[in-house]
């Protein structure tokens, strides 16, 4: 049976168009979402990406399975499981807008971090760490779902126990569902707070029936969620949460081999004067020190030094500890993995390999044939009957997809479909652009911004992007590309 880059994107949990992509650079050829791979095409893609691929000839197509080859699999097995230490649990708080998540993140870190430390400064650098009852716990400090997704969307899962925030005055929220749902999809263990029981109308049993509705009943009425009454304001139930959520992290059995070379996910980066690039990165494996050298996608460093997340300089950092590396060849996106390596000049070979792949990749992409410019496709456009308008979105969280579905929902027109090809959170990144490109779409920016190299890509593309910080604004660029549409050619 041939096998279809849709099954195959699924099936190693891609997205559709950044297999498209592989399978261009693979090839040198186009392919599209129904475009069926020869064998050891989709082998070698799968491969890449740490799995094995199974061709079923008869039935299904594919059935890939997370391994390495056999042989070291067994070796680097053992000793894992010789090595694994237990590790304290990475937690986010995710919810709806005003439901009180940052209110939340700064009570516990205030109640759990001694006074006299680092002179009591709370630095925000993407993540802490709380020690509470002689046990650490490692917390997102970046609220939303804007960091969780884009981690999860580069396969990075480094959250253990997702914290949804839903207030007893209001109950659940579109958002609440939205980051209920990629709770569930990314298979982390939940805990729900009621928040704000301190306001009056605060209604926690009508938030326990909206989560019986949901599945997720509480444990109290027969089902498994654990759920803690809390006011952020007041700092109340903040410790029976915290201690729920050890428990919580005891059940799942946490555990990571320290002896190994670090690798870990990057959490925030920026660049800061005078430090140049600044990474936060929570490590996953290993104990990353002064010294290593690091690689994560192109970008490279050798850590001269360490920084914790009370701006204290330490020699290393185990597991699940959020530290802070200064000195990086670039700035690397957050939700990328990075690892130590040999030495630094390996570091740098391996960065500047990721480099020319990524070039490469943009350089077969404009090789193209399908490639579309927005003229050419307005002009294609107005020559059918059928008018479309295509789009990509992008915005800086859920809230704000949701906001512009409802805006474009709002703009009708019988001449003009507006046609919504994906919406996320998150940087517009290159592989936007060669996703518009392929499919002659607007890529459509809202509060977010480009990543590096997006701009000329995009210029060799013909790919057109609009940013956006003013919803209604956009509603108007929008009603006018439609018009656009309609204008008769010449
Ligand atoms: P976020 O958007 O989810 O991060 O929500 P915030 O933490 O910014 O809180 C939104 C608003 O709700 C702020 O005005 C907070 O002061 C308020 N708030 C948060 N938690 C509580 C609470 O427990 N009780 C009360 N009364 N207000 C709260």
């Amino acid at each position: 049976p041939p096998i279809i880059v849709r099954d195959l994107a699924v099936a190693l949990g891609l997205k559709p168009f950044k297999l498209i992509s592989e399978v261009s650079q693979a090839t040198g050829g186009f392919a599209g979402i129904n475009s069926s791979l020869d064998e050891p095409v989709a082998m070698k893609i799968a491969e890449k990406y740490g799995f094995l691929l199974e061709v079923k000839h008869r039935g299904e197509a594919v059935a890939p399975q997370k391994v390495k080859t056999a042989d070291t699999k067994a070796k680097i097995e053992e000793e894992e499981q010789k090595n694994l230490t237990p590790r304290p649990p990475v937690i986010c708080i995710l919810g709806h807008v005003d439901h009180g998540k940052t209110s939340l993140l700064d009570a516990i870190r205030k109640a759990n971090v001694a006074s006299g430390e680092a002179g009591g400064i709370t630095q925000h650098i993407g993540a802490y760490q709380i020690e509470f009852q002689g046990k650490k716990l490692t917390f997102l400090d970046t609220p939303g779902h804007a960091a969780f997704s884009k981690m999860r969307a580069r396969g990075a899962d480094v959250t253990d126990i997702a914290v949804l925030v839903v207030a007893a005055d209001d109950g659940f929220m579109p958002q609440t569902d939205e980051a209920l749902k990629h709770a569930q999809n990314a298979d982390v263990a939940i805990i729900v707070a009621v928040n704000k029981m301190d306001v009056k109308g605060a209604n926690i049993e009508q938030v326990k029936s909206q989560m019986q509705q949901r599945n997720i009943a509480p444990e109290d009425w027969g089902g498994e969620t654990i759920t803690v009454p809390v006011s952020a304001i007041k700092g109340t139930g903040v410790d029976q949460l915290l201690e729920m959520i050890l428990l919580q992290a005891e059940v799942l059995e946490l555990k990571a081999n320290p002896k190994a070379e670090a690798s870990g996910v990057v959490i925030e980066s920026e660049i800061e004067i005078g430090r140049g690039s600044v990474a936060t990165v929570i490590v996953q494996r290993g104990t990353l020190r002064v010294g290593d050298a690091l690689v994560c996608g192109q970008h490279w460093t050798r850590v001269k030094a360490l920084f914790s997340d009370k701006g204290e300089q330490i020699k290393e950092a185990t597991p699940s500890t959020p530290v802070r590396i200064i000195g990086w060849s670039g700035t690397p996106d957050s939700g990328a993995t990075f690892r130590a390596v040999k030495n630094p000049r390996e570091a740098e070979r391996l960065a500047e390999e990721a480099e020319q792949r990524t070039r490469k990749e943009a350089t077969v992409a404009a090789a193209e044939p399908k490639e579309v410019s927005v003229e050419q496709l307005f002009a294609d456009i107005a020559a059918t009957q059928h008018k479309v308008l295509k789009l990509l979105i992008k915005t800086d969280v859920f809230g704000s997809t949701e906001a512009l579905r409802s805006v474009l929902d709002g703009i009708k027109s019988t001449k003009v479909q507006v046609e919504v090809l994906a919406a996320d959170v998150g940087l517009v990144t290159k592989n936007d652009v060669l996703m518009a490109s392929a499919s002659g779409a607007v890529i459509v920016g809202f509060n977010t911004k480009l990543e590096n190299g997006v701009t000329p890509l995009a210029k060799h593309h013909n790919v057109r992007i609009e940013s956006f910080q003013i919803i209604y604004e956009l509603g108007d660029k929008v009603r006018e590309m439609m018009a656009d549409l309609l204008e008769p050619e010449q």
